[in-house]
């Protein structure tokens, strides 16, 4: 019986485990470091515990103690996939609400995830340890510890493999501590489509249909939905039990991820297994009914999962959109700053996971995603014109965030015909253009009718914020002012 869980992360991920935590009557207690004194999954929590670092094993351990805490629910990034803080766990005798330490560590090895899942028949991208045939080009160096898109190289001609091995191995030893690079075959106009996967302790395996996650930049998510525009019901089918192998391969214990790319006649191909709750994952919740986090939690107490593959059904159609404070046409530079307004979208729909609020000072140290949109509606058509109308209605001033090129992205015509592969966003260099500016003077006059105290603070704002003319050009196309 789990009664009470150690959050081990921050942000929206941390307020959204506390939600179902606390629906299942189960107490949740936040960690926090020193820069997060003031952030949002502290402020809300009824228990927080100051630690000195959010990927420190034994301050997240000895915080799970002080609380005495009966498991640790590590969320996604920071030591969600760390085999020693599952295996610490083990130790301690606290419940990790993941996989086991080894499923962890062998799924943590792209190379070494690739045999075992070319072992259970799972189809993967072709992959040499070392030169490949001249045939084979274009290929990509990728890192074997990697992830989040780092330490990876396009490589057009054999005779650029040697530098790009080099500098790769370099930013991967960098960034991960692990300079091993492998070469993979490059797979051109992919999707990036994914299953969620379940599995129990007691060999119950299910899988909870697709997400498709090609809308990309620099390798990482920006725009998720389910179900997929190329997904028929029989490659459903077929990468459903691809998926289900590869979980069946590893006897894989929670809530988990196989990622697949699927190349434009179909042909799908293993990339690598996420062994814990993904960013993405309230798109399956608002198709499925399923609630993850829960079924995580049930499954770490031991029970059996709650559903069968036959049980589960998808309804209607789900786009996930991720607010980042970032400057899209400048290389999606990160803004920094302090949240001075905050309005986000609601109405019938739309869940908005956030970890930021008025006040909120976004800095250089974490993730620059403040929030997750996600709206639910019965078409595909109408996922999109309810998406548009929450970005429309969704007003943050202070940081530059993203909002209205996410809107842009959601206005093309290939993404209403759901015509998307990773290179989406190469393909539209019209999205970077910055929106047109208005003069300042419009702006205040535009402002200066509006008569109620909120929109004084609406000026305030702007005017307090890292940079008052791109804030207000900001709020001018995304906040109210635009209709009024
Ligand atoms: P990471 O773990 O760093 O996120 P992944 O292996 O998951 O790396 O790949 C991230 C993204 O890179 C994919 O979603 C896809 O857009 C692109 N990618 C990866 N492998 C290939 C490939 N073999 N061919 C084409 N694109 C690829």
């Amino acid at each position: 019986m789990i009664r009470k869980v150690l959050i081990a992360n921050r942000g929206e991920i941390a307020i959204r485990i506390s939600c179902t935590l606390r629906e299942m009557g189960i107490e949740a207690a936040a960690v926090f470091t020193a820069a997060d004194e003031s952030a949002l999954h502290a402020r809300l929590a009824k228990e927080a515990h100051l630690i000195a670092s959010y990927l420190d094993v034994d301050e997240i351990l000895r915080a799970a103690k002080d609380a005495s805490a009966d498991a640790i629910h590590p969320g996604y990034g920071f030591l969600s996939e760390n085999a020693a803080l599952s295996a610490a766990c083990e130790k301690a005798g606290i419940v990790f609400i993941g996989p086991a330490p080894e499923t962890i560590r062998r799924m943590g090895d792209k190379l070494e995830s690739k045999r075992v899942m070319q072992n259970a028949r799972v189809p993967v991208v072709p992959t040499w340890d070392g030169e490949p045939p001249d045939s084979e080009y274009p290929v990509l160096v990728k890192a074997t510890g990697g992830g989040g898109g780092k330490g990876m190289r396009l490589v057009e001609r054999p005779a650029d493999l040697d530098a790009a091995i080099g500098s790769a191995s370099r930013e991967a030893a960098a960034a991960f501590g692990d300079s091993r690079v492998f070469v993979e075959k490059y797979v051109r106009h992919p999707r990036h489509i994914e299953f969620q996967i379940l599995g129990d302790s007691h060999g119950n395996y299910i899988h909870c249909f697709e997400r498709e996650c090609s809308i990309q930049r620099r390798h990482q998510k920006v725009i998720e939905e389910t179900p997929s525009t190329a997904v028929t019901p029989e490659l459903r089918a077929q990468m459903g039990a691809a998926a289900l192998a590869a979980a069946r391969a590893v006897k894989y214990r929670g809530a988990g991820t196989v990622e697949f790319i699927v190349d434009p006649s179909e042909r799908f191909y293993f990339l690598e297994m996420n062994t814990r709750l993904q960013v993405e994952h309230p798109v399956t919740e608002m198709t499925t009914g399923l609630d993850l986090v829960r079924e995580q939690v049930r499954i770490a107490s031991g029970e059996k999962l709650s559903y069968a593959q036959a049980d589960l059904r998808q309804t209607g159609h789900s786009i996930e959109c991720r607010v980042y404070a970032e400057v899209p046409e400048e290389d999606f530079r990160p803004s920094t700053g302090t949240i001075e307004l905050y309005e986000p979208p609601a109405g019938p729909g739309v869940r908005l996971d956030s970890g930021v609020a008025r006040g909120s000072s976004v800095g250089y140290q974490f993730d620059p995603m403040l929030a997750k949109l996600v709206v639910w509606a019965p078409t595909r058509q109408s996922a999109i014109d309810r998406m548009k109308r929450a970005l429309d209605d969704f007003v943050l001033l202070g940081v530059h965030t993203n909002i209205e090129f996410l809107r842009r992205i959601l206005a093309t015509d290939d993404f209403a015909l759901g015509e998307v592969d990773t290179g989406f966003l190469d393909r539209h260099p019209g999205l970077f253009n910055p929106p047109q500016d208005i003069p300042v003077e419009a702006i205040l006059a535009a402002s200066l009718p509006l008569p109620s105290s909120k929109d004084g603070e609406r000026a305030d704002a702007a005017a307090a914020s890292e940079d008052s003319g791109a804030a207000f050009s900001d709020a001018w196309t995304s906040g109210p002012w635009r209709n009024s």
